[in-house]
C-alpha cells in the first residue's frame, strides 16, 4: 500500500475528486506528516452523491429481497477480511493507534458489523397485533437516502456500524467520515467496488464538517441522519435536521464514571479501570475518565492503578508491545495538555504521566502523551466534568453508595458507566440508579451487537444495535385489516 495517496470521493460507483479541485491534507499523527490528500468537497459534490443515492434507491435496490441484501453484506465482510492487514495498517497510520489494536478490534469489528446485520435482517420478524374482528401487522419499509456522519476515534468501526444496517433495510447512503481519518472509508469504497455492489448504494463524500457534513444534514432529499461525534456538533446537526422533521440518531460525548466499591476484586478492577481509561489513548466515547473509589480502599487501589498505568508503554504504533499510540493530532494533544495544566491550577496532583514520552525519530514529532492519572480534584472541577477525550483520568473518593451515585450522576453526560463490586444486590441497585445508557458490571466494553447502544442526557438521542438500528433505518407502517 502506498503511504501517500489521493483518497477520492466515491459517487455513483466512480472514484472522483471534488468538482472544485480543492484538497485537504490528511496528517498521520504518529509522525506528524501528510499521508494522503482528500477532496475538499462542497454542496455541489454532496448534490451529486445524493442524486446517485436517490437514483439507486428508486432503482431495484430497495426492492431487493432481504436475503439478497444480506448476501451483499456478507460479500463485503469477506472482502474486508481478505484485506484486513492492509486496512488495519491504514487505520493505524491515519489515527496513530497501535496496529495491534486496529487489527484485533477496529477491523475485525468492522467485518463483524456487516456479518451481524446480514444475520439480523435475515432473522428479523415483524409485529402482529390481533384484535376482535381485525388484525394488524407492521410493515417496515426503507426510507431513502441515509446521511451518515462519523468521527475520528474508531473510523471504520463506527462507519460500518451505520452502513451495514442502513443497507440491510434497503436504504442507500451518502457518508462523510471525519476529515482527520478518511483513509479506511475510501478502502471501504474500494471493497464495495470489488464486490460489484450496485452503483450509488454507497456514496462517500470527503471534506470538512461545516461544508460537506452540513450540506448532507441540510439536504432536503436526505430524510434520515445518523451522526456520531461531539455534543456541540450534535446540537448543530439537530438544529438543522429537526425543523425538517428528519429521522435523527445522535451518538455524542461522554464523561463516564468507573465506580470501584470496597468489596470489588481489585485484581480485576485495577486492570479493568486502566483499560477503561486508556484504551485507544482514552479516545473511546465509552472510556471511564472519572474513577470513583470507596474511601476505605482508595489508597491501596490508587497506588495499584498508578503502578499499572506507569507500566503501560506509549510509542510506535507498529510495536506490538505498545499499549498507547499517538492521539489524533497536535491540536488535540495541546487541548489534552491544557486540561492537565488546568488540573494543576484546580488543585490536582499528577499521580502518573502528565508529560510527553521520549521517543526516537520519526515519532519524536508525533502527538504522543503519557497516560495520566490526576488525584485531589473536586468532583465539580472542570477536568472532572468536561470531556477531555484523551489519556487522562481523574480519581475521586466516596464514602458510601449514595455519594457514589451522586458523583456519578453529577455531569451533563450519560453515556456509559462501569461498576466494580462483588455484591450482587449492590450491582443491580447501582446499575438501575446510574443515569447512563449503558452500565457494565465487573467489566468494560464487553459488547453484544444486539443490545441497545447509546446515551442519555447530553450523550445523545436514540439507540443503535440489533433491532434498534433496523428500526431506525426503516419506517414502520401499521396495516389494519378488518376480517
Ligand atoms: P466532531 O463532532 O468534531 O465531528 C464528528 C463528525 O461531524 C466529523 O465527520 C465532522 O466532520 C462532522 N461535522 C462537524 N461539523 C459538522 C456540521 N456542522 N454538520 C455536519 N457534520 C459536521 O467529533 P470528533 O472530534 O470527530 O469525535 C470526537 C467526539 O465524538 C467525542 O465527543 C466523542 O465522545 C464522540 N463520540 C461519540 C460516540 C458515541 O457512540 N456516543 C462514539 C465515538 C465518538
Amino acid at each position: 500500500m502506498s503511504e501517500k495517496r489521493d483518497l477520492l470521493n466515491y459517487i455513483d460507483g466512480a472514484f472522483v475528486p471534488a468538482k472544485s479541485g480543492a484538497w485537504l491534507d490528511d496528517i498521520g499523527p504518529a509522525t506528524n506528516t501528510p499521508i494522503a490528500r482528500i477532496p475538499r468537497s462542497s454542496a455541489s459534490d454532496v448534490q451529486d452523491a445524493v442524486n446517485a443515492a436517490n437514483a439507486a434507491f428508486q432503482g431495484e435496490w430497495a426492492n431487493r429481497s432481504r436475503l439478497e441484501r444480506a448476501d451483499l453484506l456478507e460479500a463485503i465482510a469477506d472482502e474486508i477480511a481478505k484485506r484486513a492487514p492492509e486496512i488495519a495498517h491504514a487505520e493505524s497510520l491515519d489515527t496513530g493507534k497501535p496496529i495491534s489494536l486496529a487489527s484485533t478490534v477496529d477491523i475485525p469489528r468492522s467485518e463483524s458489523n456487516f456479518r451481524f446485520f446480514a444475520g439480523a435482517v435475515r432473522h428479523d420478524e415483524t409485529a402482529f397485533h390481533g384484535m376482535q374482528g381485525a388484525l394488524n401487522y407492521t410493515l417496515r419499509r426503507p426510507i431513502g437516502v441515509a446521511g451518515l456522519i462519523t468521527p475520528w476515534n474508531l473510523p471504520l468501526y463506527l462507519l460500518s456500524w451505520k452502513v451495514a444496517p442502513a443497507l440491510a433495510m434497503g436504504n442507500t447512503i451518502v457518508a462523510k467520515p471525519s476529515e482527520m481519518t478518511p483513509y479506511t472509508a475510501t478502502l471501504l469504497a474500494e471493497v464495495f467496488d470489488a464486490v460489484g455492489a450496485p452503483k450509488g448504494i454507497f456514496n462517500l463524500v470527503h471534506g470538512l464538517g461545516g461544508e460537506a457534513g452540513q450540506a448532507i444534514v441540510e439536504h432536503p432529499d436526505v430524510p434520515l441522519i445518523s451522526f456520531t461525534g461531539g455534543t456541540e456538533t450534535g446540537k448543530r446537526v439537530a438544529a438543522t435536521a429537526a425543523p425538517m422533521f428528519k429521522k435523527l440518531s445522535l451518538e455524542l460525548g461522554g464523561k463516564n464514571p468507573t465506580l470501584v466499591f470496597a468489596d470489588a476484586d481489585l485484581d480485576e478492577a485495577v486492570p479493568g479501570t486502566a483499560r477503561a481509561g486508556f484504551l485507544n489513548q482514552g479516545q473511546v466515547c465509552l472510556c471511564g475518565s472519572r474513577v470513583l473509589v470507596e474511601a476505605s480502599i482508595a489508597e491501596d487501589f490508587t497506588a495499584r492503578l498508578v503502578e499499572h498505568v506507569k507500566a503501560m508503554r506509549v510509542g510506535a504504533p507498529d510495536d506490538p508491545s505498545v499499549r498507547l499510540g499517538a492521539v489524533i493530532s497536535q491540536e488535540h494533544r495541546a487541548k489534552v495538555e491544557s486540561y492537565i495544566a488546568l488540573a494543576k491550577e484546580e488543585g490536582g496532583e499528577i499521580l502518573a504521566g502528565g508529560g510527553r514520552p521520549n521517543l526516537p525519530a520519526p515519532y519524536d514529532k508525533g502527538a504522543f502523551i503519557e497516560p495520566t492519572i490526576i488525584g485531589g480534584l473536586s468532583i465539580d472541577a472542570r477536568c472532572a466534568t468536561e470531556e477531555i477525550f484523551g489519556p487522562v483520568v481523574t480519581v475521586h473518593t466516596f464514602k458510601d453508595e449514595d455519594e457514589a451515585l451522586e458523583m456519578a450522576n453529577s455531569v451533563r453526560y450519560g453515556l456509559a458507566a462501569s461498576v466494580w463490586t462483588t455484591d450482587l444486590k449492590r450491582a443491580h441497585r447501582v446499575s438501575a440508579a446510574i443515569e447512563s445508557g449503558m452500565v457494565w458490571v465487573n467489566t468494560w466494553l464487553l459488547r453484544d451487537l444486539r443490545v441497545p447502544f447509546g446515551g442519555m442526557k447530553d450523550s445523545g438521542v436514540g439507540r443503535e444495535g440489533g433491532k434498534h438500528s433496523l428500526e431506525f433505518f426503516s419506517e414502520s407502517r401499521n396495516i389494519c385489516i378488518k376480517l
